[in-house]
């Protein structure tokens, strides 16, 4: 069987993959004209684990993950003012102990499926049309190709879901926000810690450690209603407004801003689709659901997502119907699980006032505290509500 799956993000390969090894035919278009390798640090955090072990890819993870001492709230002197120590919640919290570049994931997901598997960069799905026996797809580029099923791994504004499911707005919601992630060159040694500094308004401005101790992969986000489809270069011109008078080390980070060859500007919305299949085409990944990085566990749900869809296709011998049905019947707990936001989302991790940025301050290092730590290990290290079936018919096709 032939699928075509639009997005070469993290769940996109990470399907190829397991249906390629299934004996399907996976193709894979990218609208980016080479692999994106941008972001921060990305965790492999429970079950994930078990699926990139899977893949046999675990050891190859290892080898390039960031030894990541935790998270710390810093003031604009560069103090600390709060801060989650890697080991504080035996790995399960904001920082855990599987953390790697979300460039390098991509990357090793793209050694493992490329020689073996299709890859069309630079182009995109314009239009799907399915009947009983297949999907006929048109491209960006003017060519049309017949499959028998599509999926959309295109993230969060999925042009698969805009075509087979309707309207962005029906399926993502806005949590009030934007993120920017992009690389610079360090002010100060991060000593394997993820630095935020807060400022009134509902901005952050965060470094976090590279590889090379030279440079470190920065984050500007803050808080705003949804503003209409930015190009790079206004995205740009936005932060620059944004955090001109931010201390700390933001005039650093801005002004190597227009340098970055790895620039990404997103909204933070969330994404519920309540049913993840219409007839031959389905989602997967942040396109279906995504709680946003304040939610965290996307990485983990498109691994895992990527590994029970191509093992209901081959369980169900690529009856589709069946599949897609056992596909969502088996990860809708875990997603719903892992789609739940902290407590006060957003507002509660970027406070408007000094005020309560001090607020925020004072209750994490109560939290931290001896006395709560047990509490919020238990709650930081809930078991995912799912179970990996072991799809033998994966393995043995
Ligand atoms: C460059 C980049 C940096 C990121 N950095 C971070 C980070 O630092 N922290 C974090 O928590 N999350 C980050 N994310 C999001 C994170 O990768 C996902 O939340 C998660 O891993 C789920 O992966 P996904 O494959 O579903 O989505 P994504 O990783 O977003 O991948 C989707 C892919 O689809 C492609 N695409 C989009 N539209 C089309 C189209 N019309 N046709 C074909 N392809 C299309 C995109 O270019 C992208 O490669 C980043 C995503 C990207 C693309």
């Amino acid at each position: 069987m032939k699928v075509l799956i639009s997005g070469a993000g993290i769940a996109g390969p990470a399907l190829a993959y397991w249906l390629h090894r299934s004996g399907f035919h996976p193709t894979v278009v990218e609208l980016a004209p080479t692999p994106r390798p941008g972001g921060q640090t990305v965790d492999i955090r429970g079950i994930a684990r078990d699926v990139v072990e899977r893949m046999g890819l675990l050891q190859t993870i290892r080898d390039r993950r960031m030894h990541e001492r935790g998270m710390e709230y810093v003031r604009a002197d560069g103090r600390r003012a709060a801060a989650f120590p890697t080991e504080l919640l035996h790995g399960a919290g904001p920082v855990t102990e599987l953390e790697i570049l979300r460039g390098d994931l991509s990357e090793i997901l793209l050694d493992a499926t490329s020689q073996n598997i299709e890859y069309i960069y630079g182009d995109s799905i314009t239009s799907l049309d399915q009947d009983d026996n297949g999907v006929l797809a048109t491209f960006s580029s003017g060519t049309e190709r017949r499959f028998d099923l599509a999926v959309g791994a295109d993230g969060v504004h999925s042009r698969v879901r805009s075509l087979a499911f309707g309207p962005e707005a029906q399926y993502v919601e806005h949590l009030g926000g934007y993120g920017s992630f992009f690389t610079v060159k360090t002010p100060e040694p991060l000593d394997g810690w993820m630095k935020i500094h807060t400022a009134p308004g509902g901005r952050w401005v965060g470094l976090r450690p590279d590889h090379d101790p030279q440079y470190a992969k920065a984050l500007l986000n803050f808080r705003s209603p949804l503003l209409p489809r930015l190009k790079p270069a206004d995205q740009k011109a936005l932060l620059a407004k944004t955090f001109a008078g931010v201390g700390w080390h933001a005039s650093h980070v801005l002004e190597q801003l227009q340098e970055t060859d790895d620039f990404y500007f997103d909204t933070t919305s969330r994404v519920v689709v309540p049913e993840w299949s219409r007839g031959r085409i389905v989602l997967l990944g942040d396109a279906g659901y995504c709680g946003s990085p304040l939610a965290g566990h996307g990485t983990a749900l498109s691994l895992v997502g990527a590994y029970v869809l191509a093992g209901e296709l081959a369980a169900h011998d690529g009856d589709h119907v069946r599949a897609f049905a056992a596909y969502q019947r088996e990860l809708q707990p875990y997603v719903d699980q892992r789609l739940q936001l902290p407590p006060g989302g957003l507002k509660m991790a970027m406070p408007m006032t000094a005020t309560g940025i001090r607020l925020r301050d004072a209750s994490t290092r109560l939290l931290t505290s001896r006395p709560f730590r047990g509490l919020l290990a238990k709650l930081a290290g809930e078991p995912d509500a799912i179970a990996l079936k072991p799809y033998e018919t994966l393995v043995t096709r």
